[in-house]
This record gives structure tokens, C-alpha cells and sequence, in this order.
């Protein structure tokens, strides 16, 4: 006897195993594929409609284009045609004539597809002489569902890696969705102080994306539902921000009164670096620790994102925040100024001490190489207090070293740091403020949510003085060569930067030993060095200083020299196998040279003839910002937030996201945690969660 079921009403917070033909074992698959409730399922959107009323017949169809057909299937077969290539040739025909349908190594259409039967055909048409054939297409029974379903767009949902480990293809999901749908009840599936008319567009919205009435209410339903995403990523992204700085607070965009700087400096700040100062002090002046420091700061600490191109002067104006932090308002509170490099670390202090000579005593380096003396005597300064200024690299959170008072964290090209290191040394300090570096402008859609628990400031401007680096595309390091005689025969010196330490099986890119190799055979008596992350802290030492000494014309490197390093009589920077790195990053190395007076150039190999449109954007534009907006649309956001990489595995997380949207997104994220009543906030919260899945965790440790 055939079971009848009598569907009683879903809702959406339902468990997935209420439904109808879910039992225990799919129930199982689908929990893993991240899906509990009923609403998880709706949240599989359709990637693309077919307009099912838009048939074309089979006589009609013209060579090289795209149709959908409505055709029976009359005869299918399958044949060898080599080894391991079979093919099957199925023959579907409708009132107007025959077509052709040809799939390589699907054998189990075979089985599956019946003749006399009614399909969907969708594909690509080529037309010969005698022939129709319509390649690989996409088919699919004709199942008059209610006998109405027909005459709508119908949505095509994606195959989903999770899904079909949960048996589910795609087909499934349309039915397991449709079920649902014709069984739901909206009315009910909200708390009871949500079924006011905005919240139930959002209900709306999920119905019309899964069964669009028509283009223009598909439209609007995945605007809507594209904002509430968003809503949900900026409530996670607030959140965050909480979690880390223990106030809910939106990121502050007020313009502070301008800093005067009450240090001589052998230049003027530019305008930028001041703006960029003032607002870093207005923040750390806003939460000044209060004299008696056993109660709670009054204001959060301070969680800022210093951005500016390459060259612009982020350290200068980071050590100006340290001085005015610890001598005059917070006096005697200590800073770390972390950095990803020894060789950087030390550069930061040089500079730090030549600049400020009078605080010099004040500031000290910590390292990994130290001996075990002279660690013994930092530690001491630093212990005591005595060390203001703590420069260093890893070291700084990894050795055991305790600050009398640490109150402020910077971190250099923050990109290289993980968040758990940032953690660590936070928290060798109570509460202390946090200033990240970044090496490269960030998109403003980036700045909005993965750094959006931040404050940022950017530097807008380069110091004055500055001609741009000539960049060119090279094929080869011999067409190099007269460029480099020419810098060397003027006293300058080159980098050569290389994308691997030796010679690997894996790729044949250039290695800094072959590197060596050609410069000793093409250019002889030309002093030259190598430097890469394989030496040890002294070698290394030793090249970059007899470097600056100018006793090496030459230093070929990895991209150890990527970041910060600085000496100014080094013109020419040519970069091996240039496609092989990002724009943002040779823009990074491309800031190795025209740091003094002269004039620099910019060289990129690159041994292949294919096209090398990202390099020509390279060699058209000095501009920093336009470049990670460049990277962004061509690499993804990988490599300009760095380590900070869970935010990209949510879901709603689209960098093609109009920036409109997201800040509207996260204005209303902000009101429905702080002004929306209780019942609404806490469905939003529940929402977001979810949203997040796995990755929830690590976002909101701020990874
Ligand atoms: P980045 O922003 O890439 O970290 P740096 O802080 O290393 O840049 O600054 C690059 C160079 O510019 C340094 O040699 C620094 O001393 C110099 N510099 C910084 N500010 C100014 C300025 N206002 N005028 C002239 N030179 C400056
Ligand atoms: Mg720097």
C-alpha cells in the first residue's frame, strides 16, 4: 500500500531531518556539508535561471550559439572510441527535426536517459552540412512538478564539492528545495517581534531567488539578500572589533586638530604623514590611561591600520606616535616596535637613533641571534623600564621577556605577522594600543571587512622630491646588461631579485645561484653577494652592510629584501621571472630603489612570450593603490591581507561587493547591535554564527 504523506508546515529553523525523505543518514551528510536547519538549505542560491518558456526548435537553432530544447529522446548509444575515451551519441528529436547530443565518457546516461521520454537540452549548437550536434549539454527529465512549475525561470544551482559528498547533485537540491518551498511556513518562521515588513523581505527575497517571478523581482530579491549577507559579515566584523578592543564601537571617521611635531627632523612631515599623526595620537590621547591603572581604561585601546605606498614614510610618523605616547601622555609606558626582519629591526632602531639622538639611550633592540649576555642586559632595560623604545623582530613575543609597562604595539608590514603572533606580544602589555603597518594601500572593500574591525589612517602622499621608477619588461637578463653597466659605471649600485634560493626540479624559474652564475660570466670583476632567507643572521648582516658601505656593487637576493630595506645609492632593480610574483609585491620590491636623488630604474624579466599585461600595468603605474586594486581583480585578496585569511572563507565575503552596500551594510549591522530591541538582535546574532560556519572562530580571534 503506497504511504501518503501529509506534508505538515516547515519552518525554517526546522532541522533538516524533519523533512520528508531526509533520514538519519542523509540528515548525517548534510549536517557535515555545514547544513542543520532547513534555512541552511535555502541558503544554496541558483547560480543561473533557464527561462523554460524560451524554447527554440530544433529547426531554428543557428551554428556556434547557446539554446535550450525541448526534445524526446529517441535513441541513445555508446562507443569506444580510444582508450579511455568513450563517447555517447544520443539522438532527441521535437516536431521540427533531429539533433544530435554527443558526451565523452558519461556512460551512465546510458542507463539513465529513456527513449520516449521528454528532456530538457541545453547547450552549445554546431551545424555541418548534414548535421545538428549539440555538444556536452546540460539535460534533464521534463517533470511537470504540480503540473505548474513550467512556465517559470527555472534555477540552475552549482555543484557543490560538500553537497555531493552528501549524495546531493544539483538536481536533488533543486527538488529537496522545492519541497520545501511548497511547504513552508514564512508566516511562522520568524520570532514573533520580527514579522514586521522589512524582516519579511529577507523572506521573501530567499522564496523569489529560489522561484523568480520575474527578472526584475529576481533582481531586487538578490540585492536584498546580498545586503543581508553583508549585514551578517559587518555584525561578525563588529563583533570582532569588540571582542578585541572590548567596546562595540563603529570605526571613527572625525578629523582631529592638526599635530604640530616638537622635534627638529632634517625635512618637513608632508601633509599626509600629519594627518595620518593626528589621528593616531587623537586616538591614543582618547584613551588615556587613567592615573589610578588597577580600573578599567576608560576608552578602548587603540586598533589602527597605518596605510600608505611604499616609500611614503609610515616610520617616521609610527615613531613620532611612540614619542608623544610615552613621554607625553602616557609617560613612562613603554613601546614595541616589532618588525618581520632582523635586518629591518635594525634599520628601525638606526634610524630611530639617528633621528632622535636625544631619546637614543631610551630605545633598545631585541633579536633571536643575541648573546646570552647581551640579551641578559635588554632584558634588564626593559624589565626596569629604563628601555622606552623596544625594537625588534619575533623575538619581541618569543623570548621571555618582560616589560615593566608596555602600552603600545606597532607592528611593521603587518602582512607578515600572523594574528597569534600579534597576541602574543599584546599581551605582554594590559590592554595595550595597536598600530599595524601595512606595506600596500588596501582596497577599500578590503578595509571594510577583513580589516573592518579596524581604524585606518592613510598616508595620501609621497615626500616631495621623488621621481618616479622607470619600469620596463625585459626578455632576458643579457638585454639587462647595459642598463646595469651603465648604474654601476655611474657608482650605483643594483639589486637582483630572484624567485628561488638553488635550482629546483619543479620550475624552471631563475635561482639566485644561477642568478650568481650569470653575473660572474657576463660581468666580470664586479664585486656582488647573495642574500637570501637560507643564511644565517651574521651572513646576512654582513652582506646588507657592506652593501650600504657600497664594498658590493651587485647583491642578488630573494624577496628577503622585499620589505623596508633602505640604502639609497642602489638605482636598478631587476626582478627574474617577474610573473611569477604580485603586482603589489614587485611594486613592493620595485621600492628598493629610488629612495635617494637619482633616478631609478626598474627592470622585469620575463622569459616567456605570453602576454605580460600585469607587468605592463606594473611599468605603467607608480601608484601603490591603483596596483592592489589591480592585484584585488586579477590574484584575489590572498596577498594583500596576508595571514589574515579566515574572513575570505565566509561565505558573503566578495571583494566585487560595491563598497555602497557594504558601508550601508555595516551601518545597519551597528544599529541592530546596539538600538535594535533585544529579540531581533539576538535572531541576527544566531544568523551570523551561522553564517560564519567553521571559520567562525578563527575570525573572531582576528585570523
Ligand atoms: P615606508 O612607508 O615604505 O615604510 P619609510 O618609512 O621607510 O617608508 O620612508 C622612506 C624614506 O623616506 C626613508 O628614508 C625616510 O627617512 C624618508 N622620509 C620619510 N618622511 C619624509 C619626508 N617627509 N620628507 C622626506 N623624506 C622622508
Ligand atoms: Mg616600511
Amino acid at each position: 500500500m503506497p504511504r501518503l504523506i501529509k506534508l505538515s508546515k516547515i519552518l525554517l529553523d526546522d532541522p533538516v531531518s524533519s523533512l520528508p525523505g531526509v533520514g538519519p543518514k542523509k540528515t548525517e551528510a548534510l549536517n557535515k556539508a555545514g547544513c542543520l536547519t532547513v534555512f541552511d538549505i535555502l541558503r544554496f542560491y541558483p547560480t543561473k535561471y533557464q527561462d523554460r518558456r524560451k524554447t527554440t526548435p530544433v529547426s531554428n537553432v543557428e551554428n556556434g550559439k547557446m539554446y535550450l530544447l525541448r526534445v524526446k529522446l529517441e535513441s541513445i548509444k555508446s562507443y569506444f572510441a580510444r582508450r579511455g575515451l568513450t563517447v555517447i551519441n544520443a539522438i532527441f528529436y521535437d516536431n521540427f527535426g533531429k539533433i544530435t547530443a554527443k558526451w565523452f565518457n558519461k556512460t551512465y546516461l546510458t542507463k539513465q536517459l529513456l527513449p520516449n521520454s521528454e528532456y530538457w537540452v541545453f547547450g552549445t549548437i554546431t551545424k555541418s552540412a548534414n548535421q545538428l550536434i549539440i555538444s556536452n549539454p546540460e539535460v534533464e527529465k521534463i517533470e511537470e512538478i504540480n503540473g505548474k512549475r513550467a512556465d517559470v525561470l527555472t534555477p540552475i544551482y552549482p555543484s557543490n564539492a560538500r553537497l555531493s559528498e552528501a549524495n546531493i547533485s544539483p538536481l536533488s537540491l533543486r527538488k529537496l528545495i522545492s519541497l520545501i518551498l511548497d511547504s513552508i511556513d514564512w508566516e511562522n518562521s520568524l520570532p514573533e517581534s520580527l514579522r514586521d515588513s522589512a524582516f519579511q523581505k529577507i523572506l521573501q527575497a530567499l522564496e523569489e531567488i529560489h522561484r523568480p517571478k520575474s527578472d526584475e523581482s529576481l533582481h531586487k530579491a538578490k540585492y536584498t539578500l546580498a545586503f543581508f549577507d553583508q549585514v551578517l559579515f559587518q555584525i561578525g566584523v563588529l563583533k570582532r572589533r569588540e571582542l578585541l578592543t572590548g567596546y562595540l564601537s563603529l570605526p571613527d571617521s572625525t578629523t582631529p586638530p592638526r599635530f604640530e611635531c616638537p622635534y627638529p627632523l632634517p625635512f618637513k612631515l608632508t601633509n599626509g604623514q600629519l594627518d595620518a599623526l593626528s589621528e593616531i595620537i587623537a586616538d591614543l590621547r582618547n584613551n588615556l590611561l587613567p592615573e589610578n591603572s588597577e580600573t578599567a581604561s576608560p576608552k578602548p585601546p587603540m586598533n589602527r591600520l597605518l596605510q600608505g605606498d611604499v616609500g611614503s614614510g609610515k616610520t617616521l610618523v609610527a615613531f613620532l606616535s611612540m614619542l608623544h605616547f610615552s613621554l607625553e601622555l602616557a609617560p613612562g609606558f613603554q613601546c614595541a616596535f616589532m618588525a618581520p626582519t632582523e635586518i629591518l629591526a635594525r634599520q628601525h632602531l638606526a634610524n630611530f637613533q639617528k633621528f632622535f639622538p636625544q631619546f637614543a639611550n631610551k630605545a633598545v633592540i631585541v633579536t633571536g641571534s643575541q648573546k646570552t649576555a647581551e640579551k641578559r642586559l635588554v632584558n634588564d632595560l626593559i624589565a626596569t623600564g629604563s628601555a622606552l623604545f623596544v625594537f625588534g623582530t619575533h623575538a619581541l613575543f618569543q623570548e621571555k621577556i618582560v616589560f615593566r609597562e608596555l602600552g603600545f604595539c606597532i607592528i611593521d608590514e603587518q602582512q607578515r605577522f600572523g594574528v597569534n603572533h600579534r597576541r602574543l606580544l599584546f599581551n605582554k602589555g594590559t590592554n595595550p594600543n595597536q598600530l599595524l603597518l601595512s606595506a600596500t594601500p588596501i582596497p577599500r572593500t578590503l578595509s571594510l571587512t577583513i580589516f573592518g574591525d579596524m581604524d585606518t589612517s592613510i598616508i595620501n602622499e609621497m615626500p616631495p622630491g621623488r621621481s618616479p621608477v622607470i619600469t620596463t619588461i625585459e626578455k632576458s637578463f643579457k638585454s639587462a646588461l647595459p642598463a646595469i653597466k651603465t648604474e654601476l659605471d655611474a657608482g650605483h649600485q643594483v639589486y637582483i631579485v630572484c624567485p628561488l634560493i638553488e635550482l629546483s626540479d619543479e620550475r624552471d624559474w631563475i635561482s639566485v645561484e644561477e642568478a650568481a652564475e650569470n653575473v660572474e660570466e657576463m660581468l666580470p670583476n664586479v664585486s656582488y653577494a647573495t642574500l637570501t632567507g637560507a643564511q644565517t643572521w651574521d651572513e646576512k648582516e654582513l652582506v646588507m652592510q657592506s652593501f650600504k658601505d657600497r664594498q658590493l656593487q651587485i647583491l642578488i637576493a630573494t624577496t628577503v629584501v622585499e620589505v623596508g630595506v633602505d640604502n639609497p645609492n642602489a638605482t636598478l632593480m631587476i626582478i627574474e621571472n617577474a610573473n611569477c610574483f604580485g603586482l603589489s609585491q614587485l611594486h613592493q620590491l620595485r621600492g628598493r630603489v629610488g629612495r635617494g636623488s637619482a633616478k631609478s630604474k626598474c627592470i622585469l624579466i620575463s622569459h616567456d612570450d605570453k602576454s605580460n599585461e600585469r607587468l605592463e600595468v606594473l611599468a605603467s603605474t607608480n601608484d601603490g593603490f591603483e596596483l592592489s586594486m589591480e592585484d584585488l581583480k586579477l590574484r584575489g585578496p590572498g596577498d594583500l591581507v596576508g595571514t589574515r585569511q579566515s574572513g575570505l572563507g565566509h561565505p558573503c565575503f566578495s571583494h566585487r561587493i560595491p563598497q555602497k552596500l557594504i558601508e550601508n551594510a555595516r551601518k545597519r549591522a551597528f544599529e541592530i547591535l546596539t538600538i535594535e530591541p533585544k529579540e531581533i538582535n539576538d535572531w541576527f546574532n544566531i544568523q551570523m554564527i551561522r553564517s560564519f560556519g567553521e571559520s567562525y572562530k578563527t575570525f573572531m580571534e582576528g585570523g
